[in-house]
C-alpha cells in the first residue's frame, strides 16, 4: 500500500469501498461504521494529511464537491439536514490521516449526534451505495 494510507488505497481501488460519487478530484463513499444512515466520506484523491496540509485552491474545489454530494444525499435518501464534520489530529478524533469530510445525514426527532459509531452491515451498505451512487 502506497505510503501506508488506507484512504489512498481506497482512492486507487486497491481496497474496495461503497462508492457514492467520483470525479477527477474526489471520491465519496459510505463510512464503514456510520453515525447515521447515509454517513458518507468525501476525500480528495491527492493525499493531504489534514485541512492545514491542503492548498487553498484545492480546498475550494474539494468543498464544492462536498456540497454537491451533500445536496444529492439530502434529496436521494432523504434527510432533514446534515452535519459536515472534519477532524484534524488525534486529539480531535482524527483516526485516518488523509483529509476527509464527513457528511452525516440527520432526521427530525432522530438520535442526537454521537461520535459513538454504529455497527456496519456490509449488505446494507452495499445496497445503499448502489442506491446513492451518481
Ligand atoms: P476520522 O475519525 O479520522 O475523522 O474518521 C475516519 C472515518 O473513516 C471513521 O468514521 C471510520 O469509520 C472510517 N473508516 C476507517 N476505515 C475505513 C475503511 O476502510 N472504509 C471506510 N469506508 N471507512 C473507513
Ligand atoms: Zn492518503
Amino acid at each position: 500500500m502506497k505510503n501506508d494510507c488506507i484512504f489512498c488505497a481506497i482512492a486507487e481501488g486497491e481496497i474496495p469501498s461503497f462508492k457514492v460519487y467520483e470525479d477527477d478530484l474526489v471520491l465519496a463513499y459510505l463510512d464503514i461504521n456510520p453515525c447515521s444512515e447515509g454517513h458518507t466520506l468525501v476525500i480528495p484523491k491527492a493525499h493531504y494529511a489534514g485541512l492545514l496540509d491542503a492548498p487553498d485552491a484545492a480546498l475550494g474545489e474539494i468543498l464544492s464537491r462536498v456540497k454537491k454530494v451533500a445536496a444529492h444525499i439530502k434529496e436521494a435518501l432523504p434527510c432533514d439536514g446534515f452535519n459536515i464534520l472534519q477532524n484534524n489530529g488525534p486529539a480531535a478524533g482524527q483516526s485516518v490521516f488523509h483529509l476527509h469530510f464527513h457528511i452525516v445525514p440527520r432526521r427530525e426527532g432522530g438520535e442526537p449526534l454521537s461520535f459513538k459509531s454504529g455497527k456496519g452491515d456490509m449488505a446494507a451498505l452495499e445496497a445503499l451505495a448502489a442506491r446513492l451512487r451518481f
